[in-house]
């Protein structure tokens, strides 16, 4: 990268961090976008010229609320809740609500600017947004989850629509959330409509959502491997977390003849040497989708599993790691152990898995790496067609939504490789290559809008 571009890429995060004090998360996943579209924006001039990153940068909204409700104790409780309008240049805002206790104004930026270009990468019209709050539904009953639930639709309801903006999951916000958010939200406007979606199949939800980011996060892995003469056969897999994304990624991993040996929860990892079966990953459904337990207990059921409690997976000798739990959970130290471990390839299935050194470090040793705009779109794109399927007033069958995904997964890595790819023989270079696709289909709306 030339002085020139690194100056300006110093001048532009200066001035983002004076005016975004406070949130390391949204520079964090801001600079590592400006690193790859900078030297892009100074080749097109007309993007220069309009201001195109530094409107990309400012989310069109925000909205900041409180949400008050009763504990089983009868005690108030007083939560602060969000939402992200970030950019709606190619589609309604699009994005899931997290409710997680480390949930905070930078967590939704980051997540928001992200969800702008993963969005755009799938192809479909849906602009970027996120939401949350700072509740923490572990431990509490589910009727203090509905309780939760349905104060934070009576403010929320004002802000979305089908047309306006459209809510998912994400941490903390599986079927159940959503189901309580949609009967409040139809019970407020009096409308059956699809201003969620994760919802339940018997009201508007599609096929294949639940299983849709860890199942495109290994088609994704798939197509990286092909690019380079490889395939998913035999291949031994760290996977981090053990919530939707994690278990569905090993789902397909297993279909497709990969092996699977760790995942964790933030109690510690589960190393199981011999691989996950089938029956295991049955219990470990039932354990976080029905019991909502602990992952030790993985432990304490089978025989010739560990447990590796307050650590993270990437010390297990694997060819293919999948970060998908949070941000953050593996950083340089990590991706030095991957790499000296012989690691072909990372898919971040989480958002902004990985430190911005360890993406570094990937990219130094030529270890395959997507970013999760890239490999984790396939949630989003699923949650596109349950709102086709919904406008439409339709349901496609699983092996339609599941061809349509794949076709979804298949173009993004397409996308990735055209501004990706360089011809000194290194692999494709997926951040540069998502960053650049992502950026030019939103910042050519925004050029055409004119000064909005
Ligand atoms: P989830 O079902 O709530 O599961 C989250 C998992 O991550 C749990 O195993 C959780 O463990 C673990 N975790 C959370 N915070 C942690 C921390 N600080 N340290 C260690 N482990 C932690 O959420 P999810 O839907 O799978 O989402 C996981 C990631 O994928 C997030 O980054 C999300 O933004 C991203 N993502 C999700 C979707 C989607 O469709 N769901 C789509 C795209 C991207 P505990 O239970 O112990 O907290």
């Amino acid at each position: 990268m030339s002085s020139s571009t690194e100056i300006e890429i110093e001048r532009f995060m200066s001035g983002l961090v004076k005016r975004n004090p406070h949130e390391p998360e949204f520079h964090q996943a801001v600079a590592e976008v400006v690193d790859s579209v900078m030297p892009y924006v100074l080749e097109h001039d007309e993007y220069r010229q309009a201001r195109i990153l530094e409107r990309m940068t400012e989310p069109d909204r925000v909205v900041i609320f409180r949400v008050s409700w009763e504990d089983d104790q009868h005690n108030v409780r007083v939560n602060r809740a969000w939402r992200v309008q970030f950019n709606n240049s190619i589609g309604p805002y699009k994005g899931g609500m997290r409710f997680h206790p480390s949930v905070s104004l930078s967590v939704l930026k980051f997540l928001g600017f992200e969800q702008t270009f993963k969005n755009s990468l799938t192809g479909l019209p849906m602009g970027g947004g996120k939401g949350g709050a700072n509740f923490n539904p572990k431990g509490k009953s589910d009727s203090e989850v509905m309780r939760f639930c349905h104060s934070l639709m009576i403010e929320l309801h004002r802000h979305i629509g089908e047309d306006t903006d459209v809510p998912a999951g994400d941490i903390g916000v599986g079927a159940r959330e959503i189901s309580y958010m949609f009967g409040q939200y139809k019970r407020m406007s009096n409308r059956f409509a699809g201003i969620l979606t994760g919802k339940g199949l018997s009201f508007g939800g599609s096929l294949i959502r639940t299983e849709a980011t860890g199942y495109g996060c290994v088609y994704f892995m798939s197509h990286m491997l092909e690019a380079r003469g490889r395939g998913l056969e035999g291949m031994s897999c760290a996977v981090s977390g053990s919530g939707n994304v994690a278990i569905y990624t090993i789902e397909k991993l297993l279909e497709l003849g990969a092996k699977v040996l760790t995942v964790s929860d933030s109690g510690g990892f589960i190393h199981v040497p011999a691989g996950f079966d089938e029956e295991k990953l049955a219990w470990l459904k039932d354990l976080k989708e029905i019991r909502r337990g602990r992952i030790q207990e993985l432990a304490e059921h089978f025989d010739g599993v560990e447990f590796h409690a307050d650590s993270r997976p990437w010390g297990v000798k694997v060819d293919l790691a999948f970060p998908c739990a949070t941000q953050n959970e593996l950083d340089d130290k990590d991706a030095a152990t991957l790499a000296a471990n012989g690691t072909i390839a990372v898919g971040e299935g989480a958002n902004m898995p990985c430190t911005p050194d360890a993406i570094e470090h990937f990219h130094a040793t030529d270890l395959l790496f997507s970013p999760g705009k890239a490999s984790n779109a396939g949630g989003v794109a699923v949650s596109g067609l349950e709102q086709s399927q919904n406008a439409l007033r339709i349901s496609w069958s699983r092996e339609e939504v599941d061809s349509r995904l794949q076709g979804v997964m298949k173009d993004i890595h397409t996308r990735c490789a055209e501004y990706g790819s360089s011809s000194d023989g290194k692999p494709i270079n997926y951040v540069r290559g998502a960053n650049i696709a992502g950026f030019v289909k939103v910042a050519d709306a925004m050029l055409a809008y004119g000064i909005v």
